[in-house]
């Protein structure tokens, strides 16, 4: 039986430390997966550089030239995490049956692929790594975590508790995701919404094998807010509830001012009046800047500017390489086939 194309997607950023030993545990992985025939030798991981600052895309380059089961492709730019993802899952899709999503640094189990192929064989299209717990996170990043996905789950988005973008996706299910054009990404909200059969695979969460985190707080504050502005319009409702009542109690406001000024103690009113102006004045900046961020969205949307630019893939270089390869030799031997019969019969 044909078996399964895999490529596995890694997005890289400043990754030169942990990139040769996530190389060596891979290799070791993909092989030990075709011996036992459970993916096709086809099968490869595939860097996605994003920008990198420091010696990753020549790593990968080597790590290309060296390896059989590795290949990269790099953004023209720093795009950020799910930009690099998208740009690896779209142009992963192209070559393969199935894709896993990993990060570089060793979290996510390697492991755990097993598990999710097995359930992507038994018909599952998308198949999420779920960490089992997060004993090795700090204290700040659990209560934070906690919080963004009760937060998420309050605000009507459908996102799996405690998965990150550790995921299996079938070519159908990335067929389905191109169609998905937005700019503001939030993968995690989008494979729920595009349905399919799921299950989750669960895996211990290891600490980063090398380097620093390359999401500081500002990156996942920023994360989080487009995970909510993205998919839930709950905030703007939130601004229209709050402007009623507020608007109720002005009129009660009102009623009472009157009442004040007929019982003739209009100066004693003063703190009242400045409290309410700062007040009311201080919910109608929050309402705008909540609006102006939706409106933010839609101008980013209307312009539908390419989420990423692939500026060179290994690995087309090499699969048309050999294409090429393949192309001359046919052509060659058709012609040495042509030559044969013409002179045979010109002879005859
Ligand atoms: N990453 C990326 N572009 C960025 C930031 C991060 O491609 O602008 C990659 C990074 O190389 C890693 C993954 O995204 O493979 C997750 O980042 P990291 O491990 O630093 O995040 P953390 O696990 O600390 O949340
Ligand atoms: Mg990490």
């Amino acid at each position: 039986m044909k078996k399964d194309i895999l490529y596995v997607v890694i997005p890289c950023y400043n990754e030169e430390e942990v990139i040769n030993e996530t190389t060596k545990r891979l290799k070791e992985k993909l092989n030990t997966l075709i011996k036992s025939n459970v993916i096709s030798p086809k099968s490869r991981v595939m860097y996605v550089n994003d920008g990198s600052k420091d010696k990753t895309w020549s790593l990968i380059k080597k790590i290309d030239r060296k390896e059989k089961l590795f290949t990269g492709i790099t953004l023209s730019r720093n795009r950020g995490h799910q930009n690099a993802l998208v740009a690896g899952l779209l142009t992963a899709k192209e070559y393969s049956d199935v894709v896993i999503s990993m990060d570089a640094d060793l979290q996510d189990d390697i492991n755990a692929i097993d598990e999710m192929l097995k359930k992507y064989h038994n018909g599952c299209d998308v198949v999420y790594g779920v960490r089992s717990s997060r004993k090795k996170d700090t204290f700040f990043k659990k209560i934070t975590a906690q919080g963004f996905y009760k937060f998420m789950a309050k605000m009507g988005v459908n996102v799996i508790y405690n998965h990150a973008d550790y995921r299996l996706t079938s070519k159908r299910v990335l067929n389905e995701f191109e169609k998905y054009k937005e700019v503001n990404l939030f993968l995690r909200g989008i494979f729920p919404l595009i349905g399919f059969k799921t299950d989750v695979v669960y895996y211990e969460r290891a600490e980063r094998f090398a380097g620093s985190s390359k999401y500081p707080l500002k990156k996942m504050l920023n994360f989080a807010w487009d995970g909510i502005t993205s998919f839930s319009v709950k905030p703007i409702r939130a601004v229209l509830s709050l402007g009623i009542v507020i608007f109720l109690i002005s009129l009660l406001v009102m009623i009472y001012c009157l009442i004040v000024k007929i019982a003739g103690y209009t100066v004693e009113g003063w703190t009242f009046l400045a409290v309410s102006i700062w007040l009311v004045a201080g919910v109608q900046m929050l309402s705008l800047g909540i609006i102006g961020e939706y409106v933010g969205k839609v101008y980013n949307e209307t312009k539908a500017r390419p989420r990423y630019i692939i500026s060179e893939n290994l690995n087309e270089k090499r699969l048309g390489k050999r294409l090429k390869k393949r192309t001359e030799k046919r052509l060659v031997k058709s012609l040495i086939k042509n030559i044969n019969t013409s002179e045979i019969t010109n002879s005859i």
